[in-house]
């Protein structure tokens, strides 16, 4: 039972939290100042500690150096008691458990901090064995340099203990580094203590120096976590510490984790600037949905096409040249960086409307790879009469050149120099020319079928709305039934659909799957809180659409927690709630 830590917002892995302290503390933070250590069991027996509202005691603890065998562990553990106070107690990777603390401090850190592999999978053991709703502490180890990939693994609480030690050691750090004092001819900071000649600076302000700095990239941290762009900050920070690169990089391989803790859908951008983009999770994912859920239904040839800096596509201006030349004869469908491919259907849909890329013409290795795989596996699931190729030579040629010799396929390439010239949308219209357009219900229609197989699964469109009317205009569509009852509709920040009550109805009769959220006897009202929640289905995402069900209520909303945090946690608040019928 978690009393006084409670996570308020979630980027990934990492969180904001408020350690509920009589003045309380926003995370992740140093807590120097409002930690209380009883100290070690090792030298003596020791009294539990009185404790206090304001402050976090760490219970006695006996911690244990590294290689000691489980058996050793085992006939020292300690008995943590059932405390009414802020409490944190000592675990190693091994050692973590519910012990009904606030907080976990983590024992082993010497053996981590400096490796990226051990550090990963110390932070995801010790993680995943603790309640979601407790807070994680690294003790001496945050630096300014390493302390976004800190938080970014999921570490909570943090203290200055490193940054003081470096300081009186006349080593200057900077959230790039590290630099010897006697290195440096201008102080590149202006802190309070950098307010000086460098030659007035002495070790005591370069101790005062180095915890302004590492309170300042905590704040730069937290303020990421907020705007749900952390990840995007890390792939250039973390670049200054190699075993950081390599930490993150670790994470990325180790998908469950971070995919667990990734919202589906968020409103803030998702800026491509190096070739780790691709392997983060909300690329992955919408990649994997497209080739393994989502499926074509119309009858026209595919029309390949590149993406456009302005989002969605269709609003860019060459989207709107292509669209003249093709006038609903052909199915769209983008080809991008970093996201691979986009059907018209989807370019709403989180992130392929919410992503920039740096533009430079130029395609790596990587990226060919990456976009080609994903042309591969969607063409091997949807089958074209034909596929037109309306793409520039640079990149985009290479990638289907390799995806037709795989395929064995003939694309009809149609660009003569630039997609947008005269001559190449001559040759894209005249090449579409003779086939049949498709209207415009048929393509609303499959829009709304399109974006249920990407949500909830393949073939969701057709089980959920198969004899439909639609109301208002793309892309703000309203589904109706054929007796005119609205069943969902299309939400266009995100390109994801929200049910009324009779579409989560029909959802939860359906054969596709369901995300379901069991509740206690009562009647929701704008939010459902953790403690309310009996069980939650494990799939269930931050973003993802669910069923909220109990003795007394039946509704529909969006969860703000993952299945397995809503199922741990005893505080905050595990979902919104749209609509509810009291039963
Ligand atoms: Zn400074």
């Amino acid at each position: 039972m978690t009393d006084y830590f409670e996570v308020l917002e979630r980027d990934a892995a990492a969180r904001i939290a408020q350690l509920r302290l009589d003045e309380p503390l926003t995370t992740p933070a140093l807590v120097d100042d409002v930690v209380e250590d009883a100290g070690s069991l090792w030298p003596e027996d020791r009294e539990l500690p009185e404790g206090s509202e304001s402050e976090l005691t760490i219970l006695p603890h006996r911690g244990f150096p590294s290689g000691t065998a489980g058996e050793v562990k085992e006939s020292f553990a300690v008995d943590y008691p059932n405390v009414d106070y802020p409490s944190a107690v000592v675990v190693d990777a091994e050692t973590a458990d519910d012990y009904g603390a606030d907080a976990y401090v983590f024992s082993g850190t010497q053996n981590v901090i400096g490796h990226g592999r051990a550090f990963r999978d110390a932070v995801v053991e010790t993680r995943e064995a603790i309640p979601a709703d407790s807070g994680l502490y690294l003790s001496g180890v945050a630096t300014p340099a390493n302390v976004a990939t800190l938080v970014y693994a999921g570490v909570d609480l943090l203290d200055a203990d490193r940054a003081v030690v470096k300081g009186t050691q006349g080593k200057y750090l900077t959230s790039e580094g590290e630099h010897f004092l006697s290195d440096l001819q201008e102080l590149p900071c202006a802190c309070p203590a950098c307010q000086q000649s460098i030659e007035e600076f002495d070790r005591e302000d370069c101790v005062e120096h180095n915890v302004n700095a590492l309170r300042a990239e905590l704040g730069t941290v937290r303020e990421r976590i907020r705007a749900g762009r952390l990840r995007d900050y890390i792939e250039g920070q973390a670049r200054h510490e190699q075993w950081c690169t390599a930490a993150f990089r670790q994470f990325d391989q180790q998908w469950s984790y971070l995919e667990q803790r990734t919202p589906v859908l968020r409103g803030s951008e998702l800026v491509s600037a190096t070739e780790d983009t691709i392997r983060r999770v909300e690329i992955q994912r919408f990649a994997e949905r497209v080739t393994t859920r989502y499926r074509n239904r119309f009858d026209n040839p595919l029309v390949l096409v590149p993406c456009s800096a302005q989002k969605p596509y269709s609003e860019s201006q060459s989207h709107g040249q292509f669209h003249d030349a093709v006038q609903f004869r052909g199915h769209t469908v983008s080809m991008t960086s970093p996201i691979g491919v986009v059907p018209q259907e989807l370019e709403t849909t989180y992130p392929a409307q919410h992503y920039d890329s740096v533009v430079t013409g130029r395609w790596s290795e990587d990226e060919k790879q990456f976009v080609a795989d994903v042309l591969e596996a969607y063409l091997r699931r949807n089958e074209y009469p034909r596929v037109v190729a309306h793409v520039p030579e640079e990149g985009y040629r290479d990638i289907c050149e390799r995806v037709e010799a795989e395929l064995g396929l003939d694309f009809e390439y149609t660009v003569a120099d630039h997609p947008t010239d005269d001559e190449s949308l001559a040759n894209l219209a005249s090449t579409m020319q003779g086939e049949l357009k498709f209207s415009k219900r048929e393509r609303e229609h499959n829009t709304v079928r399109a974006i249920a197989d990407y949500q909830f699964g393949p073939g969701a469109g057709d089980e959920l709305f198969d004899d439909i009317s639609m109301e208002s205009r793309y892309p703000k569509l309203r589904v109706h039934d054929a007796d005119g009852e609205q069943l969902a509709a299309m939400v266009p920040n995100y390109g994801v659909l929200a049910f009324t009550l009779e579409g989560a109805r029909r959802w939860v009769e359906s054969p596709a799957p369901t995300k379901r959220v069991e509740i206690d006897a009562f009647v929701p009202h704008g939010d459902v809180l953790a403690p309310g929640i009996v069980d939650a289905d494990e799939e269930i995402r931050v973003g993802d659409e669910i069923v909220i069900e109990g003795p007394k209520a039946f509704g529909v909303g969006r969860a703000t927690m993952s299945g397995p945090e809503m199922a741990e946690s005893t505080r905050g608040i595990a979902s919104s709630v749209r609509h509810v019928d009291e039963k």
